[in-house]
């Protein structure tokens, strides 16, 4: 039996050393503006309403440490991708309204490259795309299909043939791929403590070791006291499901990475990815990766088990199973890396709401304020959702308040032990949906029919 791999912290919060500690609430204060949850939605929320209005006083709360969840340990993707595709936001929101949301996150990729520039964040920010192979003709199937579709979205898009694609990322099995210069690789820590530290340099307060047990209109009930607040504004993500009122709004998924020790320039000749580009390939079963600044692979993907009741444990970021199956996929993709050392061996949750839309908004009636549901496509979306949200609460109506996302409700998820089934069978599913792509060659018919529970 292989052995256990002991927990390690993520290779993101191991180069960047410990946190800076910041005291917890001393005792009950009145602010402009409450943000519970100091991961990226919470600080650039904070961050452009300190630009936007510098006498504004904003609060923000923190049950751990800033960037403690997805915000810290994620795969360094940010990217243009929003949960729900253009064609599917166009059918409910209509095609202006998609086209706007479509171009607002591709300007967001640079933004977050921009603040990183003003604010001196050493984020190893790299603009270098996204490369996307199809390992097989299935996969090929859908490259094409996206490619085709990707500019009618102004989205660049660019099919690469077998010989392009092995040019610039040598995985094996691969056939063809997509290219789009919409992504930045980042390391997630340093943009989030960076993030904070620009913000607190802003004015803004953020408290450590202070968990909210309450987010009601006017005020934010603490373990350490209570915080008035015109607005409330909600940036917990996966943790939402853990707050009374919005059990059912998101539930926690896990998504798990590796990464491996720096590789040696020879590897790197074999592997061909350059400095910059993130990939994946065209699987169903989510993986995703990146050349660190280091020149280490970090590498993730999707199928934790969802667990009972929404509930998070640290425990739950640590599946060896699921670290075993990653080490495998990367050595079937790159034989190269054949008795490289895995060093690091992590994951967290992200927020996935029932229809896999993201929202973002503002109830003016009560002072409430949300933005979550990124699924695996934060990093960017977070920035948009600060910047809209700063609009939001100081009255601005903007092209970005206009966007379709704004004030969109997703139905509640159901209760257990139908969610528990549910998304189980959704995850096994991908799975399964990719085994039959490889034997058959078509696209997956278990993928088709799970489609609708899926999201997409
Ligand atoms: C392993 C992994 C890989 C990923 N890879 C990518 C990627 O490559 N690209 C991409 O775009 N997205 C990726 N994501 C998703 C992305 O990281 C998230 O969507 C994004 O970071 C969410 O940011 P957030 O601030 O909303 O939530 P979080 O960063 O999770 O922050 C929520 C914060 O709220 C705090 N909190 C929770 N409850 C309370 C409470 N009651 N009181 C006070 N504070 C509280 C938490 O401690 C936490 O700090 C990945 C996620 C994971 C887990």
């Amino acid at each position: 039996m292989r052995p256990v791999p002991e927990p390690t912290p993520s290779l993101w919060a191991d180069q960047a050393g410990p946190p800076r500690a910041r005291p917890p609430l001393d005792r009950a204060t009145s602010v402009d503006v409450a943000v519970v949850g100091a991961g990226l939605t919470g600080l650039w929320t904070a961050y452009y309403l300190a630009r936007a209005e510098p006498s504004l006083e904003v609060l923000v709360v923190e049950s751990e440490h800033a960037g403690f969840g997805a915000s810290g340990r994620n795969g360094g993707w940010a990217s243009a991708l929003f949960p729900v595709g253009a064609a599917a936001l166009a059918r409910s929101h209509g095609e202006p309204a998609a086209q706007s949301l479509r171009a607002a996150m591709r300007a967001t990729v640079r933004e977050i490259g921009e603040v990183c520039r003003v604010e001196g964040i050493d984020a190893d920010y790299r603009l270098g795309g996204t490369l996307a192979v199809a390992r097989g003709r299935a996969q090929m199937t859908r490259a094409r299909a996206q490619a085709a579709q990707a500019a009618g979205w102004g989205d660049a898009v660019e099919l690469l043939d077998q010989e392009a694609a092995r040019g610039r990322l040598a995985a094996s099995g691969v056939v063809g791929a997509t290219f789009t210069p919409d992504c930045a690789r980042v390391q997630p820590a340093r943009l989030v403590r960076g993030l904070a530290d620009a913000v607190e340099a802003r004015g803004v307060r953020i408290v450590e070791h202070t968990r909210a047990l309450a987010l009601e209109p006017g005020r934010v009930r603490t373990d350490r006291g209570t915080v008035r607040a015109r607005h409330v504004v909600r940036a917990t993500e996966a943790w939402t499901a853990t707050l009374p009122g919005s059990r059912r709004d998101v539930v926690p998924v896990y998504s798990l990475m590796i990464a491996t020790e720096p590789l040696p320039p020879q590897a790197w000749d074999a592997i061909g990815l350059r400095h910059g580009q993130t990939f994946t390939d065209h699987r169903h079963l989510v993986i995703y990766g990146q050349r660190t600044a280091d020149d280490r692979l970090a590498f993730g993907g999707r199928g934790a088990p969802y667990h009972w009741g929404s509930a998070i444990d640290p425990a739950f970021d640590h599946e060896p199973a699921v670290f075993a199956a990653l080490e495998r996929t990367l050595l079937e993709l790159f034989p190269v890396l054949a008795g490289t050392r895995i060093t690091h061996r992590w994951g967290g949750p992200l927020g996935v709401a029932r229809d896999w839309h993201a929202t973002v908004g503002l109830d003016r009636r009560t002072g409430m304020a949300w933005a979550g549901g990124y699924v695996g496509d934060g990093v960017s979306t977070t920035n948009l959702a600060g910047r809209t949200l700063a609009d939001l609460l100081t009255g601005r109506d903007t092209t970005l308040t206009r966007l379709p996302w704004v004030g969109h409700a997703s139905r509640a998820w159901e209760t257990e032990p139908l969610r528990w089934l549910g998304i189980n069978a959704g995850l096994r599913a991908m799975t399964l949906a990719d085994i039959e792509e490889r034997l058959t060659g078509r696209p997956s018919v278990v993928a088709r029919v799970m489609s609708p529970f899926l999201g997409h």
